[in-house]
């Protein structure tokens, strides 16, 4: 694959960061020398199931792999908040599967319908039964907009509602991205002559990146910002603080207040929408003490509040699960996702399975960042598992969270199971900078379509 004369005057202007970001990645040890054999299926056709699939190819001597995707193409799914923001364009997000997948791979073009992992099969939507040996599960999430009451995916786009992490694989859109840009825009113009009250909301189960909504929240006030405009925002969100590393809830804490017009309500769930008449509800649930005269106690009460928000403009965040085949198969967890160990990426009941990417039930990192780390961990365990061993390579948990906190500045929280891990020692993790946004906007994409799908970071 070549690179572009654009894409490489990127790397190049930012060569010493990059070279910083390459010298620290694991380097990977795969040269084809693996004399294993059996079937290997990957089911998914977005960054773990790609980066998965260069890694295996290339490990193995005569690999024998398939892969179940429906998708032609997959979106550069992190670029969708540049697209959202007006930094780039849906076609910069477009990458084509086709070049990714070796001739000696079959592809089956279809979704799984159903898996039958007792069986070592699943089957597709077309009704062909696929047997494996071992299988890579790499579907990735869904939104759930059934989640929320009155809420239908066709509402994104209408009545001032967005919500940039609205796309669809199969059909090739990223509709949530490119209606949100609207959004900015005719916030903007209603801004002009009201102020406007404009919600953002987040579930306080995982989503994939979970930054994406406050970056969106701190990109559209910045926008408003820079045209001399305010509005009312209002961020509720299911979670009790606005990140779970204290230095960087701190942080955020103290980029709100830069724009001096945004209001954090934490715990609150939203349930339901009331589309045409522009009102959200939430549960709000907290505990309350109250002091007990009689018993000389404090006693503690769990109370549920139902919270009725009107809004001019709304940014909604669904909650997210695996897809609906998965949550029907004995391959997911009590709490919805897929039943992986969370260092080895091995599934706990089948051990001819594993997981990469947002679909696996491990505490943190639904991101493309954990998904790259995954990919030499997997790698190694599985073909230690086709050798008959046990899986011995641990991830560590890594992930990455790039928070825009204004054009031209990302605050980079790069943590693991640990704590905070940034690639660059030196760098704390709680300061927003403009080296950050310059690296996030024209570099990680090429290094992710040049290195990261291949396989060889
Ligand atoms: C708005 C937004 C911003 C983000 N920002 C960042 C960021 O800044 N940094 C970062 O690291 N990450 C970011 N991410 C997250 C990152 O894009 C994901 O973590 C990453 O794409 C996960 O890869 P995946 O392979 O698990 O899932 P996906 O890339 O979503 O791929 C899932 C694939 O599975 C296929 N599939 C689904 N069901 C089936 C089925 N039944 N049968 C067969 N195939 C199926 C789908 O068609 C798709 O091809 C962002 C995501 C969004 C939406």
């Amino acid at each position: 694959m070549s690179l572009s004369r654009r894409d490489a005057l990127k790397v190049i202007g930012l060569s010493p960061v990059a070279a910083t970001m390459l010298l620290s990645a694991k380097p990977t040890d795969i040269q084809a020398s693996e004399d294993v054999s059996g079937k290997v299926l990957i089911v998914g056709g977005g960054s773990g199931a790609i980066m998965a699939l260069s890694r295996v190819h290339r490990a193995i001597k005569n690999p024998n792999i398939t892969i179940i995707a429906p998708n032609e193409i997959h979106l550069y799914q992190p670029g969708q908040v540049f697209v959202a923001a007006g930094e780039m364009t849906f076609d910069d997000l477009i990458l084509h599967n086709s070049a990714y997948i070796p001739d000696d791979v079959e592809w089956i073009k279809d979704e799984v319908a159903s898996f039958n992992p007792k069986n070592n099969s699943v089957t597709t939507r077309a009704g062909k039964e696929v047997k494996y040996d071992y299988m890579i599960v790499a579907t990735g999430v869904i939104n759930r907009f059934d989640k929320i009451e009155g809420l239908n995916e066709e509402d994104i786009g209408t009545n001032g509602i967005s919500c940039v992490y609205l796309s669809d694989m199969e059909k090739g859109t990223a509709r949530g991205a490119v209606e949100m840009k609207k959004w900015f825009d005719e916030l903007k113009e209603k801004a002009k002559t009201k102020k406007q009250k404009v919600v953002y909301t987040q579930p306080d189960s995982p989503i994939k990146c979970g930054g994406a909504p406050q970056k969106m929240l701190y990109l559209s006030a910045d926008y408003l910002k820079e045209a001399g405009l305010s509005a009312d925002y209002q961020f509720y969100t299911g979670l009790k603080t606005l990140f779970h590393l204290p230095e960087v809830a701190t942080a955020l804490e103290k980029v709100q207040k830069q724009y001096d017009t945004i209001t954090s309500n934490y715990s609150h769930f939203l349930q339901s929408l009331d589309v045409k008449g522009k009102k959200a509800t939430f549960i709000h649930a907290y505990e309350k003490e109250t002091y007990d005269e009689d018993f000389g106690e404090t006693i503690k009460e769990s109370i549920s509040d139902e919270v009725v928000v009107e809004y001019d403009f709304l940014h909604v965040v669904p909650p997210m699960s695996p897809p609906l085949a998965l949550m029907d198969s004995d391959l997911i967890n009590g709490m919805g996702w897929l039943d992986v160990d969370k260092y080895t990426l091995q599934h706990n009941k089948y051990t001819n399975v594993f997981g990469i990417g947002d679909v696996c039930g491990i505490p943190m990192g639904k991101t493309g960042g954990s998904a790259r780390h995954h990919g030499p961990i997997l790698t190694d365990n599985l073909i230690a598992v086709m050798k008959g061993k046990d899986p011995k390579e641990k991830f560590d948990g890594y992930t990455v969270c790039p928070l825009k906190t204004e054009y031209g500045k990302i605050l980079m929280a790069e943590f693991n199971y640990e704590g905070p891990k940034p690639t660059i020692p030196f760098m704390d993790i709680d300061e927003p900078r403009w080296m950050w946004w310059a690296f996030d906007l024209y570099m990680l994409k090429p290094m992710y379509k040049y290195l990261m799908l291949p396989g060889y970071f």
